[in-house]
């Protein structure tokens, strides 16, 4: 397979939020190489922004990287206007940036609740509105959700209602949207190697819980919505794709 899985992005205009590390890295690098223009954006500065600047300009093209906290409407704004400025229209959206955190849900903040709502789902609306006028004929959203949104898992009732909310947005827009040209899907993945620390057990554990007994790459996740990205993938909307090793 090559660098790409063989599929042409060329001349499409692309927004990833959350690339600078882990699995949207990884779609980030996949769509340049397939050709598109790339912006993403990232939340705190680390040395992860300057390293992936360099892997961009390595590949060629016109890619952005800028910091822009997905959790708050006005940076989404600002966002979406940096795709305006830099890129004059947008083709993709990829809602990728996503937080978790493991709390006991008799435990569980409200400020926490929010926190991990207002990332993983209510990001994915207010950027897909707000990307809305800088669409053209067709566009492909594709949506970062979780495999625990369908099978469920303990101390993460906050992130895994969000993620559902995610498959129950993706649902209702790409009827909404469909006759615009616009489609939407979800790719749910199972547990992905990113730089996550992990202990060897718990590592043990996932590994054993699927059918291929393995982590999944960020490559596979990221060559998956660039799959769904593509023409390619032009009749299938509506869709969550689990890229979960059979768990
Ligand atoms: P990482 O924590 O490795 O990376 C998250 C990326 O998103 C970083 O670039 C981070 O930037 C950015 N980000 C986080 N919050 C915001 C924000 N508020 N605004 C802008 N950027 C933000 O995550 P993963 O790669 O593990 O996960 C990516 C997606 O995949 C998430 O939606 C996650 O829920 C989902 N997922 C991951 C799985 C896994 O096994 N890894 C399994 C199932 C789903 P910064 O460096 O500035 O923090």
């Amino acid at each position: 397979m090559t660098a790409n899985a063989g599929i042409s992005l060329a001349g499409k205009k692309v927004l990833v939020t959350g690339g600078t590390r882990g699995i949207g890295r990884g779609v980030v690098l996949a769509l340049a190489r397939a050709g598109a223009d790339v912006l993403t954006c990232y939340r705190n500065e680390s040395e992860h922004v300057g390293t992936l600047e360099r892997e961009l300009k390595a590949i060629g093209g016109d890619h952005h990287v800028v910091r822009a906290d997905v959790g708050s409407p006005e940076e989404i704004d600002r966002l979406i206007g940096e795709c305006r400025t830099r890129l004059g229209r947008l083709d993709v959206v990829v809602n990728n940036a996503g937080v978790i955190s493991h709390v006991p849900f008799a435990d569980l903040p409200v400020e926490e609740w929010h926190r991990v709502v207002d990332t993983n789902l209510t990001a994915a609306y207010l950027v897909t509105q707000k990307a809305l006028p800088l669409f053209g004929e067709s566009a492909s959203v594709v949506n970062v959700g979780s495999r625990v949104a369908t099978v469920g898992i303990p101390l993460r009732a906050h992130y895994t209602a969000a993620k559902a909310g995610l498959a129950g947005l993706c649902r209702s827009l790409a009827k909404e949207l469909g006759p615009r040209g616009i489609r939407v899907n979800v790719v749910a993945p199972g547990v992905i190697a990113t730089e996550a620390e992990l202990s060897p057990e718990v590592l043990a554990r996932y590994r054993q819980m699927t059918a291929v007994r393995r982590l999944g790459r960020t490559e596979e996740i990221a060559n998956t919505v660039l799959f769904l990205a593509s023409d390619l993938a032009g009749y299938i909307t509506g869709e969550t794709v689990n890229v979960d090793g059979g768990i």
